[in-house]
């Protein structure tokens, strides 16, 4: 397995407000066998739906290193939570042999280049993002599978 997926791009509906963020390539990687969809803030223990949450004090690296926190809208520290996600999303990349994470960006988990950090939108990662990047997988948009094409060429192998 090449890739490891937000779920929600895969068109589960494990966003937030009970939506998904659907993208056909991410569908197409899923059903060839090539990407395993999952969610880190399900792997968390989080329901759906959930009130949003966002970072306080800094990015998903930031909350790896305990400097930073994760609150949600209902103001409740959710930071346990959104790091346990974060560490079973790892063991299912690492279980499935993932080298590469495509990921839904600006969400406080899966966030790749940019996250809500204290009411605004700024570059950063989200928690999941940081400790996949940490641990050596390589993180990409939905956007990068569509540069690769046509042909192919290494997007999935
Ligand atoms: Fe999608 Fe990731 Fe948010 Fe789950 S945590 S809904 S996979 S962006």
């Amino acid at each position: 397995m090449r890739y490891i997926v937000s779920a929600c791009l895969a068109g589960v509906a494990c966003r937030h407000d009970g939506r998904h963020s659907r993208d056909e390539e991410v569908v197409r990687l899923v059903r060839e066998g090539r990407a395993l969809p999952s969610c880190p803030e399900q792997l968390g223990g989080l329901s759906t739906p959930r009130p949003p949450a966002e970072l306080r004090m800094g990015d998903g690296g930031a909350v790896l290193r305990g400097e930073a926190s994760v609150v949600d809208h209902a103001g409740r520290n959710v930071t346990d939570l959104y790091m346990r996600g974060a560490i079973e999303f790892y063991r299912l990349a690492r279980t499935c042999g993932a080298r590469s994470a495509i990921l839904k960006d600006r969400s406080p988990s899966c966030g790749l280049r940019r996250v809500y950090i204290d009411g605004r939108i700024r570059s950063g990662r989200g928690v999941a993002a940081a400790l996949l990047e940490g641990e050596g997988l390589q993180l990409l948009l939905p956007s990068a599978l569509r540069r690769k094409q046509p042909g192919e060429g290494t997007a999935g192998r």
